[in-house]
């Protein structure tokens, strides 16, 4: 019985390994490696790729979301929407910036931030709101840049999950006023490494953006503002454009994927992920709710099937945020109870994806 694995990033390699080789040969021989000719052109490629005004390279997604948020203006004393559910870092960045968080819950049948939860959380210091792709599928856009636009708020969408996702006919990096993305290696585009960008439409953002990157400085040796040190490096931007040029397809892979799990699954007590209309999702994880996880992990792990767990425990359950293990928050608490990711991704054919469909009907 083949082993079919949740990630394989080491398979990204081996299918183009004589590009990667190439790659990394021009840089090494290039004899720089910091700001120069590869991060310019993927920044320029993945600008074009999203249809973003500006892209900027970063160190990490999470820096990517601090980023804006200082370029922003969000410090001290201001409050932030940011969802109940969803990878810490993006709670993170915000208490890096001194600013406070407020949960909001999401559409349980999505997963994204509930818009018609905004009005309620809406306090006098709200000063933006961080909705999530969560899973590679865009949160509800429309009814979110309403609100804040009613409410002069700075909307920072947190992409991290969703390179080449559509809401609306727009493409994820051209939604809200700016875009976090992660090159984590795991991701829908990610690096052999760590990297990030930060995509807007927006002229003064961007230029904070890079400057505050810079060490606060847009002429070198000049820091007129504080800033912090965070480079997506040469390295790392001359693989990501060799898998530019593939994220369409292996999104196109991971959505043939997810079509066979939801149409094979459609009959069993699952509850399968809800795509929105007039959405595309990339699929960056295919989550499922189940009373007993436990049992079907052990279930698929028994027949060579790995699964994972997005996310085990709610940030405001984490220790590095006691000070709001007090607050309720139903939905998000119910669906880190009974949420399980399936395997999905390029590394994976369709024979795989059947396969694990009748593994999981075998357990109900
Ligand atoms: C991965 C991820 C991040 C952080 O990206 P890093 O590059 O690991 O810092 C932020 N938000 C979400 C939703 C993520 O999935």
């Amino acid at each position: 019985m083949k082993q079919i694995r949740f990630l394989d990033v080491g398979w990204t390699y081996q299918t183009l390994a004589p590009k990667m080789d190439a790659a990394a040969k021009r840089v090494l021989e290039s004899g720089w490696f910091i700001h120069g000719k590869e991060v310019e052109a993927f920044e320029k490629e993945f600008a074009l790729y999203t249809g973003a005004k500006h892209c900027i390279g970063t160190g990490n997604g999470l820096d990517s979301l601090e980023l804006v948020l200082r370029a922003a203006g969000v410090g001290h004393g201001d409050d932030v929407l940011v969802p109940s559910n969803t990878f810490i870092a993006t709670w993170l960045a915000v208490t890096r910036t001194g600013a406070n968080i407020i949960p909001v819950e999401p559409v349980e049948s999505t997963y994204t931030m509930d818009p018609d939860k905004l009005e309620a959380a809406l306090t006098p210091k709200t000063k933006a709101i961080i909705p999530v792709h969560l899973y590679g599928q865009p949160a509800d856009m429309d009814p979110i840049m309403e609100f804040a636009e009613k409410h002069s708020l700075f909307v920072l969408t947190d992409a991290a999950q969703a390179h080449g996702a559509v809401y609306k006919g727009k493409m994820s990096g051209t939604l809200g006023h700016a875009a976090a993305f992660s090159f984590y290696p795991g991701k829908n585009l990610g690096a052999f490494g760590d990297g990030g960008a930060v995509t807007t439409m927006d002229d003064t953002i961007a230029e904070n953006v890079r400057k505050i990157a810079n060490y606060g400085a847009t002429v070198k040796y000049e820091h007129d503002s504080l800033g912090f040190n965070s480079r997506l490096d040469e390295m790392q931007a001359a693989f990501l454009r060799v898998k530019l040029d593939k994220l369409d397809n292996w999104n196109w892979t991971r959505k043939t994927i997810a079509r066979i799990y939801l149409d094979g699954l459609a009959d069993t007590p699952l509850v399968l992920p809800v795509v929105i209309e007039q959405t595309q999702s990339v699929w960056h994880l295919f989550v499922v709710r189940c009373k007993d996880r436990d049992g079907l992990i052990k279930h698929l792990a028994d027949h060579k099937i790995e699964t994972s767990i997005h996310y085990p425990k709610a940030p405001h359950k984490q220790g590095a945020y006691k000070n709001m293990a007090g607050i309720s928050l139903p939905i998000s608490e119910a669906i880190h109870r009974e949420v399980l990711s399936l395997p999905i991704g390029p590394h994976m054919d369709e024979d795989d994806a059947r396969r694990v469909v009748e593994v999981v009907k075998d357990f109900f």
